[in-house]
């Protein structure tokens, strides 16, 4: 059994539900030990903008306010379940700076780094595939993910491979010139990645994200694992807990332990692989 979970939202993003309390208490009666509440951080990158993606990130405002309640619940919950208390912060290049002014602001046990735009668009824009070439933006999202994972700025990169999840089929080629790369500078750098399981709710398929072939990478290039639902309702905490250690279990990693993979604070539990 996997009983931690380093992914989740709640209504400050203004795309999920409920409040930090209702995750947290999913989390305790699933059997879960520690939760980690790892809210969409501002839109750091709008210059002076307080809530520039209402509907996608909270407010720049409202960051301080998120994290003084999950300090309090991580002390009101203390001898019942570890709360740690991070954020999902997106990597945009040439704004390293603003976003490392508002972490010293705002200090947190992790860091989940993620990038959700390439090319100037969402990688849940459907219609792009439509106008791009696919290879170059595959391309491009895994130059992000090695720079975001040279930055220093992450302890956790985010659902890895999410670019694909509406793309045209990435060929076998193009992983084979990718992914081992993109393995190695992570395993350099020192960041654990997450096995996030929107990618079963996204794909409606067998694959979480990171898709099992990067996975395979991942582990040989002994990169540590944490587990991630990304839920955004209170329900989904812990989502396809069972899925993903079978998969562990099929990929030949067995062994967790807690990790000093994040510089914050705490140290994470994490599967050691490599
Ligand atoms: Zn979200
Ligand atoms: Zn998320």
């Amino acid at each position: 059994m996997i009983r931690f979970d380093y992914h989740t939202h709640h209504y400050r993003c203004g795309h999920a539900s409920g409040n930090l309390r209702d995750y947290i208490e999913s989390a305790a009666a699933q059997g879960i030990t520690e939760i980690g509440v790892s809210d969409h951080a501002p839109a750091y990158w709008f210059d002076g903008v307080n809530h520039a993606l209402p509907g996608t990130q909270m407010a720049v405002t409202e960051l301080p306010v998120y994290v003084a309640e999950a300090r309090e619940l991580q002390s009101h919950y203390h001898g019942t379940i570890a709360v740690r208390v991070g954020i999902e912060a997106d990597y945009i290049p040439g704004k390293a700076v603003e976003l490392s002014v508002l972490l010293s602001a705002n200090p947190l046990d992790y860091v989940l780094g993620s990038v959700h735009y390439v090319l100037g668009r969402s990688v849940f824009d459907r219609g792009r595939w439509l106008d791009e070439r696919p290879d170059e933006t595959f391309r491009a999202y895994y130059e992000l993910v090695k720079d975001a994972a040279r930055s220093g700025l992450f302890d956790i990169l985010s659902h890895l491979s999410v670019v694909e999840c509406y793309a045209p089929p990435m060929h076998e080629s193009l992983q084979a010139e990718l992914y081992p790369s993109v393995a190695d500078v992570i395993a350099a750098s020192g960041c654990a990645v997450e096995i996030n399981t929107s990618g079963y709710r996204k794909m409606g398929a067998d694959e979480p994200f990171p898709n099992r072939v990067l996975l395979r990478e991942l582990i040989r290039a002994g990169v540590p694992l944490t587990f991630g639902s990304d839920a955004h309702t209170p329900e989904q905490v812990g989502f396809g807990r069972d899925r993903v250690l079978a998969l562990l279990t099929e990929l030949g990693v067995r062994t967790y332990a807690p990790a000093q993979i994040t510089v914050r604070r705490e140290p994470l539990w994490a599967y050691m692989t490599g």
